[in-house]
């Protein structure tokens, strides 16, 4: 990769990216319209067509340095995965020619048997293959050309996160365009669903990094007493950014800019080393490829400038964890944002229908969105009083619930200023759009054009959060299609509709502080909305009855693609705690309980040397009978966490095994680690083995 000299952003920007741009400079003009037709209706290209945008993909590529192209994908684990191969191929006696064919622009054969299947693909037919999404440009990394896949078995099962989102942004625009037409929209014909997820991070100094086997293995520690500051006193959100964390900011902000991603946003978050990095949201399968590539150039980065990224939802106990934030919204191609409430009465009611929509979808389809941010890693943050709770509801504002509330009772609706209105006749006035005092405490908060949904975790893949989101969406649409296109009074019928909708699911909507006592209490016991605590609680949500219609309906997954998901994420969820419990028991044994014993001992010594003398070696029998209570503590709850992950690795049933990791594995992993953190606040620091949070989290 070239370095940028040029401090010109625009004449950088997209300077790795195929972009429409150089396809239009580069590309025939019928082939280059051809390709738009493939994109607008995403359908294959044909044959002829694949090998010439191939040739001038490659001479393109090999412009910049590239020598290798690679189909880029996103298997069911949580990374990308990606195989290379040279565009060379050989030529005469000894020489090669550079070649790129159109088959090998739109279909790879990747030998799949590594990925995880859940059970749709036997080893014996090991191949799926990969086929370009042409809505998604190729792009130069590491002297490679990649092009952004799809993956699938050959039997046609999808094996990966993109396909589904694929789909489920179809089947919410079709619904879409049916409640479009039914406001007399004539002039739209693709409704597009757009993400710009917000990534918080931590960063801290490599060279610490490397000194925690926790982080290095786990990415999280598993040890660490609370520093005497953390983040109490709130002096880092916001605050002056160091020049280092600057330095770092403003080359990832050039490596992202030239692979065309409009990352916008940057600052410091609550925790200490904490930040975040906003992108200008962009169509949701651009923003998932865009966010894994700047996860992943967040971490290469960082390398360079001897620094560690860490995009663990929890790296450290007692300060914030990291999450991402999905801001969710839909876009007509004549222009309009569906979540905007708009300036004529006409598209007051048209923004109420999809409102009152996804309402609807939120509350009936709640554990869906709850079980897209789960995993190991969230289950710290979910439900702990920082994040939202595992609980979900939406916020709407004030403004808002007032103008439903109006719509509900047939009244006419007051603003502020007390001017009245009434719905479907009047222009409402206009929300409060990114206000400060807006709510921080909803899972799924509308936030004046768009819908903030905030559960995610820092390092899931945004993928599965917007299919479900897509699908619900389309679900409740096509009910409200379904039903108001037989209908002889549309208005009427409409009106009639949504106050139903909102009288049947305005539980879902709480404006207060969603971190409360008295929220959880009144969410589950008088509202009863699902609190689905933790992933293992979560993950067979996927595939009752209700989803497995819903995706079915949609063909978005067929109940075998559930099932093998559902699976997939299960054993992760083991494996994640069976090596985070393994590196824990690894810790204590080999640095942790023979630190404590030198310690104890020179602590005697000591006492010892003082009594030889005649002087009172009080504190030192004190100090040390203390410590040695400690380490047969810790000895004690290592042995039982040994024995607990025996048990484990011995179950059988992929939901089984993650109940007793969940409940059993992970419960005593807490007791121990409780107890080693104490004996950390007993011990000489130039004695403990483990660098410190307070290095870990101020030194940067
Ligand atoms: P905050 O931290 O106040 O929530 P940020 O500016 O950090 O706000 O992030 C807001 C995100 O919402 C940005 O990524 C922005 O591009 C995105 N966004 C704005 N409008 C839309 C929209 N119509 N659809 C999807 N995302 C949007
Ligand atoms: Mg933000």
């Amino acid at each position: 990769m070239s370095e940028v000299k040029n401090s010109n952003v625009a004449e950088f920007f997209g300077c790795n990216v195929f972009s429409d741009s150089v396809m239009r400079e580069r590309l025939p003009k019928n082939i280059y319209k051809s390709v738009q037709r493939t994109k607008q209706l995403g359908i294959a290209l044909d044959s002829e067509v694949a090998d010439v945008v191939a040739n001038a993909m490659k001479d393109w590529a090999v412009e910049k340095g590239a020598t290798h192209y690679t189909h880029w994908f996103q298997p069911m684990t949580g990374v990308t995965a990606e195989k290379h191969d040279a565009f060379i191929n050989p030529y005469g006696k000894g020489e090669v020619i550079l070649e790129f064919s159109g088959k090998e622009l739109i279909k790879g054969e990747p030998d799949a048997s590594s990925f995880p299947s859940g059970g749709l693909r036997s080893t014996f037919e090991a191949r799926g293959y990969t086929a370009w999404d042409p809505t998604s440009c190729a792009f130069i990394k590491d002297d490679s050309l990649y092009i952004p896949t799809a993956f699938c078995s050959y039997t046609g099962e999808i094996l990966d996160k993109k396909t589904p989102l694929l789909r489920s942004m179809d089947v919410l625009s079709t619904q879409a365009l049916r409640i479009l037409r039914l406001f007399g929209n004539t002039e739209a014909t693709r409704v597009t669903t757009t993400v710009g997820p917000e990534q918080e991070y931590f960063l801290i100094d490599k060279k610490y990094y490397d000194m925690r086997e926790d982080l290095v293995i786990t990415g999280r520690t598993l040890f660490g007493a609370k520093p005497p500051k953390g983040q109490e006193l709130e002096d880092h959100y916001y605050g002056n950014i160091k020049q280092r964390v600057s330095d770092y900011m403003k080359d990832l902000d050039e490596e992202l800019w030239k692979l065309g991603i409009y990352a916008k946003t940057k600052h410091n978050e609550v925790a200490p080393s904490q930040h975040e990095l906003a992108p200008v949201f962009t169509t949701s399968n651009i923003a998932a490829d865009h966010n894994q590539l700047t996860m992943e150039i967040m971490k290469k980065t960082a390398i360079k400038h001897g620094l560690y990224c860490l995009l663990h939802e929890k790296p450290f106990a007692g300060v914030n964890g990291s999450g991402k934030h999905n801001n969710w919204s839909m876009s007509s191609n004549d222009g309009q944002n569906l979540l905007d409430p708009g300036d004529t009465p006409q598209n007051n009611l048209q923004f109420l229908t999809f409102l009152c929509a996804i309402i609807k979808g939120v509350h009936e389809y709640a554990p869906l969105l709850r079980l897209s941010a789960a995993s190991a890693g969230n289950d710290h943050r979910l439900g702990a009083n920082e994040a939202p709770p595992a609980i979900v509801s939406m916020f709407i504002g004030s403004e808002l619930e007032s103008v439903i509330e109006a719509l509900e009772k047939g009244e006419k609706f007051s603003s502020v200023d007390n001017k009245t209105f009434e719905i479907g006749v009047d222009v409402l006035p206009d929300f409060p759009k990114d206000t400060t005092d807006r709510n921080r405490t909803s899972p799924f908060a509308f936030t004046g054009n768009k819908f903030e949904f905030r559960m995610l975790g820092s390092s899931d893949s945004i993928s599965c959060t917007n299919t479900i989101l897509n699908t619900i969406v389309a679900e409740e649409l096509c009910q409200f299609a379904d039903e108001l296109e037989k209908s002889k009074n549309f208005k009427k019928d409409l009106k009639a509709l949504l106050v139903k909708t909102i009288k049947e699911h305005k539980q879902i909507i709480y404006n207060g502080n969603g971190y409360s006592e008295e929220w959880l209490k009144e969410a589950v016991e008088v509202r009863k909305l699902p609190n689905l605590v933790s992933t293992v609680d979560a993950l067979p949500e996927y595939i009752t009855p209700k989803s497995v219609a819903l995706f079915e309906k949609f063909h978005v997954y067929s109940e075998a693609e559930l099932k093998a998901r559902t699976d997939v994420l299960l054993e992760n969820y083991s494996k994640v705690i069976n090596i985070e419990a393994l590196t824990m028991i690894d810790m204590v044994k080999k640095q942790i309980l023979p630190a404590v014993m030198r310690y104890t001992k020179e602590i005697c010594d000591a006492g010892a040397s003082k009594q030889a003398m005649g002087i009172p070696a009080d504190v030192e029998k004190d100090l040390a009978s203390k410590l040695s209570a400690l380490n047969e503590g810790i000895y004690k709850e290592t042995a039982a966490l040994e024995s607990k992950v025996i048990t484990a690795q011995g179950k059988t049933g992929v939901l089984e095994t993650a109940r007793f990791y969940c409940d059993e594995v992970f419960t005593q992993m807490q007791v121990l680690r409780a107890i080693v953190d104490e004996t950390e606040t007993n011990v000489s620091e130039d004695v403990w083995p483990l660098v410190p949070y307070t290095t870990l989290l101020f030194s940067v």
